[in-house]
């Protein structure tokens, strides 16, 4: 199930494992480089309509991704809570 929360991004896949971080993504700041989504593609997708989705619940085994999408966004779009 997806749910949107803007016209912009939206939230998709919740992972299966237990979460242990939080991601979220400043509509102000996103340009929909898509950047994320290489660094990180288990978290980030940049859809055909330009539309991007990220998983806000962010299992052990994908933190390295989260962290390195952070670190390559070119907006500082990006905001990682870890738990
Ligand atoms: S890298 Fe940053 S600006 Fe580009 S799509 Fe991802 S969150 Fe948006």
């Amino acid at each position: 199930m997806t749910r949107r929360l803007t016209p912009r991004t939206s939230v998709s896949r919740e992972p299966r494992s237990e979460a242990v971080a939080a991601l979220s993504v400043n509509n102000d700041r996103c340009r929909r480089y898509g950047t994320c989504s290489a660094e990180a593609p288990d978290l980030f997708q940049l859809t055909v309509t330009g539309e991007l989705q990220y998983r806000r619940a962010v299992p052990a085994e994908h933190v390295d991704q989260a962290r390195s999408a952070v670190r390559c966004c070119p907006m500082l779009a990006i905001v990682l809570k870890e738990r």
